[in-house]
């Protein structure tokens, strides 16, 4: 063979080897990266089932939230509706089918536990008829301790979740006739507790964490309002006992306050008209007395005159307790016409002075007077005013002994003025000034032995005090001297 040929032969298979080579190579390199692409479309495939995967659990979720977000609307409406009735049974009267049938249930049931009668009530149901919801009730208390159980210790049950016991899930089902449910106690801090009761019979409706959730929440707010409830109907009725005993009691204390009056105005007449009686014949007696004494009727024995002049004293001292008996009944019934007018106090006072001068000097008692600038003038029955300073000063003279003071002072207390009669005598003992502006009230010492008197001075002092609507009251220490302290209207 031509080695040209050969050659040419030699060259044509090498190169034919090389290029059969080259794609050997390439068909390698080809088939490697097949195997890549498999691998990325399997992983591709792996994640587009993971993204669908997530996708379908992303709108379960998202549905989830809805539903919440709904519910907790619908929640929020009941429990305004509720939380505003003050009613035990008007609360669950408040539960209606709208928004059970909004919370995914078409039947509900509300028992409460009456331990009086000792069973549990059924206040509201809603989708049974009323004979299912006689039987359901029926079935409850047959089950009574199971229930009561359940409230006792605060459990929940649901058709997801029945714990152990004496109640299977389908026996739930077959008392309530639904397929899913929630049961859960109503709890209260005191009175009777509960249970709320939500089921359905839908198939495709499963009770979720968030439907129990609800149902407790709605459970709470029917406890609290009952609280609530409880708690209102407890202070309205003793509200209305106190309206009732107050309303007793102001009967009864105007029935007695009218009795007061009329015994207080019988006393008054009785008094009066006594006093009137005695008034004449003290008068006669003072009368003929007087006559014997002017010897009208012969000149008399010394002793018998002596006797006379008794007689006469003591005709007086009657006269004039009479008089202030009268004075005091006349007043206290309003018989008294009061008529102010604009007084000078400083004139006043200076009058008393004079008044009662000889005694002041007889017992060295010294007496002053210091009426304020702003309470010279005051509103007044000049007769009367000056009787109750002729009564406070005379008692401040017969109780103080030689030597002593005797003082009027008068200052302003908005439009009142104050008037004060102090004095360093005996003072009066503590247990006995409450008693003092009583009628008849001496107090039991030994200078009311040696001093005379009644017992009415302060009485009719307190009276015409009053009827010139002021205030009289009296501060003292045994020993130290009294003050006597009294209000009148300012001019
Ligand atoms: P009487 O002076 O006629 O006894 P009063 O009603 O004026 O009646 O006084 C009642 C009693 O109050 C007096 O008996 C006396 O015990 C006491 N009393 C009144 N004023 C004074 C006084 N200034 N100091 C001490 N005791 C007084």
């Amino acid at each position: 063979m031509n080695p040209l040929v050969f050659l040419g032969i030699c060259c044509i298979f090498t190169i034919l080897g090389i290029s059969l080579l080259y794609k050997v190579q390439r068909v390698n390199e080809l088939t490697k990266q097949i195997a890549a692409l498999n691998f990325s479309l399997e992983e591709m495939d792996e994640q587009a089932k993971l993204i669908m995967r997530t996708d379908m659990e992303l709108n379960k979720a998202q549905e989830e939230l809805d539903k919440k977000i709904s519910g907790l609307g619908i929640l929020q409406k009941l429990s305004r509706e509720i939380s505003t009735t003050l009613e035990e049974k008007q609360i669950f009267k408040k539960i209606n089918n709208q928004y059970m049938e909004e919370l995914g249930f078409e039947k509900s049931l509300g028992f409460l536990w009456k331990t009086l009668e000792r069973e549990f009530q059924l206040y509201f149901s809603l989708g049974y008829s009323q004979d299912e919801a006689a039987k359901i009730k029926t079935a409850i208390n047959a089950n009574k301790d199971y229930f009561l159980g359940l409230i006792k210790n605060g459990s929940t049950v649901s058709s997801e979740f029945v714990p152990e016991g004496t109640l299977s899930k389908s026996r739930f089902s077959q008392m309530f006739l639904v397929r899913s449910f929630i049961i859960c106690p109503v709890l209260a801090q005191e009175g009777d507790q509960g249970l709320i009761f939500v089921g359905t019979q839908n198939i495709e409706a499963s009770i979720t964490k968030g439907d129990q959730e609800f149902i407790s929440i709605l459970a709470n707010q029917i406890g609290q309002t009952l609280d609530n409830a409880r708690l209102f109907e407890k202070t309205w009725r003793s509200q209305q006992e106190l309206e009732i005993k107050v309303e007793e009691r102001t009967r009864q204390l105007s029935q007695a306050l009218e009795e007061v009056n009329k015994i207080s105005k019988r006393k008054s007449d009785f008094i009066s008209s006594v006093s009137h009686e005695i008034r004449t014949p003290l008068t006669s007696i003072k009368g003929y007395a007087a006559i014997l004494l002017a010897n009208k009727l012969g000149s008399l024995p010394e002793e018998i005159k002596s006797r006379l002049e008794k007689i006469n004293r003591h005709s007086d001292e009657l006269v004039h307790m009479v008089n202030d008996l009268l004075d005091i009944s006349r007043i206290e019934s309003g018989k008294v016409e009061i008529k102010k007018e604009n007084l000078s106090l400083p004139a006043i006072t200076e009058k008393i002075g004079d008044l009662f001068s000889e005694q002041f000097k007889t017992k060295n008692i010294e007496f002053t007077s210091n009426i304020a600038e702003d309470c010279q003038q005051i509103m007044a029955d000049r007769g009367q005013i000056e009787r109750v300073f002729i009564n406070l000063v005379g008692n401040a003279l017969k109780f103080t002994p030689q030597n002593g003071k005797i003082s009027i002072s008068a200052g302003r207390t908005n439009k009142m003025v104050q008037i004060d009669v102090k004095d360093t005598g005996f003072g009066i003992p503590e247990d006995a000034q409450e008693n003092i502006f009583e009628e008849f009230f001496r107090v039991d010492n030994t200078i009311n032995q040696e001093v005379k008197g009644t017992g009415l001075g302060l009485t009719l002092v307190k009276h015409i005090v009053q009827a010139h609507q002021g205030r009289i009251w009296v501060k003292s220490k045994p020993g130290e001297g009294s003050t006597f302290s009294f209000t009148l209207n300012a001019a």
